[in-house]
């Protein structure tokens, strides 16, 4: 069989990211660049001008990378929602118009399914509950009757989000995931935090707020907070997962998304996962992220199964949830 060849466009929130995936499973392209704010966190205007105008550049950087021209490319995917609209539309816009020029079939993809395809491509995992920690998401998602169905989720802001926004109010440098783990290293006391699990539901607000009111208060040194915040915010992701997991019985348990590549929340899952007799695994960062390449791997995964989006249909939902999406390239 002749092979296929997508090229896939992320641009849900502050990567702009373009891949070139081959339908015989290899990534032949990966390129990211991110929009870094001049202060403050991501504004979504912002980041879409960035994506515009880096465009052009790097998609002729994949298409270099991937040695090949855009007459090869046979499938345009894009990330068509959940994310930041006006984010989310500069991708759309592109993909639209690289899939009209080329002629080329054009594929929407959820973002969220995207990071666990991806996953289970990059680690060889086939049916793992899947822990999505990012800037933007968090959520506990496991196959089941056609679907990636949530077993449990963020009812306000995303983990990424709480830590990133912890370390601004505390001068840390941006983005404040890695920053919060190198200082929580040195910290040792455990600050009572609250810790908000209802449920399979998680809330991460009165986390953050708290913890940026201690830091105010003067009262504890920034490293112990650090590390207060990691381990309760930590805490409440593995709760959830380890009931989860109880719950499904999955044989794997999967990290990604750019708060995965913490080393003390890969210890909390890798505990839960031997406990529970499963085989745990982590994407490796290059595809934990968000990326390029995982939106064109999902493309080949839904055109080949019969997915298609004609431009009518092309509009983009930044409340696209993983569980309204059908997964015809699994039983
Ligand atoms: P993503 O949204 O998947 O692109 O990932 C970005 C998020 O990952 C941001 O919120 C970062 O602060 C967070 N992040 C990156 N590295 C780490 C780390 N070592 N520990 C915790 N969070 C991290
Ligand atoms: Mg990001």
């Amino acid at each position: 069989m002749v092979s296929l060849i997508c090229l896939g466009i992320e641009s849900t929130a502050d990567n702009l990211g373009i891949g070139v995936a081959s339908s015989d499973g290899s990534i032949l392209a990966n390129e990211v660049d991110v929009h870094i704010p001049e202060q403050g966190g991501i504004h979504p205007r912002e980041a879409a001008r960035h994506h515009s105008e880096k465009m052009g550049t790097v998609i002729s950087k994949a298409l270099e990378t991937a040695k090949i021209t855009a007459r090869d490319v046979s499938i345009v995917s894009f990330a068509q929602g959940p994310g930041l609209g006006p984010c989310l539309r500069t991708g759309a816009t592109a993909a639209r118009a690289l899939a009209a020029y080329l002629n080329v079939p054009l594929v929407g993809v959820n973002h969220c399914v995207s990071h666990i395809e991806i996953g289970r491509l990059a680690t060889g995992a086939e049916d793992p509950l899947t822990l999505y920690v990012s800037g933007g998401n968090t959520l506990i998602a496991g196959f089941e009757a056609g679907r990636y169905r949530v077993f449990g989720e963020t009812l306000d802001i995303a983990i990424g989000n709480c830590l990133d926004t912890f370390a601004r109010e505390a001068g840390l440098e941006y983005p404040g995931g890695p920053a919060i783990e190198k200082a929580a290293l040195k910290g040792s006391r455990l600050i009572e935090l609250p810790y908000a699990v209802k449920g399979m539901d998680m809330s991460f607000t009165g986390l953050m707020t708290a913890a940026i009111n201690e830091y105010r208060s003067g009262r504890h040194s920034l490293e112990d907070l650090c590390f207060s915040l990691q381990e309760t915010g930590y805490a409440m992701l593995g709760e959830v997962t380890e009931r989860a997991l109880a719950h499904t019985k999955k044989p794997e348990l999967l990290l990604t998304g750019g708060v995965g590549a913490n080393k003390r929340l890969r210890s909390v899952i890798e505990d839960i996962a031997k406990e529970h007799g499963a085989k745990p695994f982590h994407v490796p960062i290059r595809y934990a992220t968000d990326n390029g390449a995982m939106i064109a791997w999902t493309g080949i995964l839904a055109y080949t199964h019969g997915v298609r989006t004609p431009i009518e249909a092309s509009y983009v939902d930044p409340r696209w949830r993983i569980d309204e999406v059908e997964i015809p390239w699994r039983v």
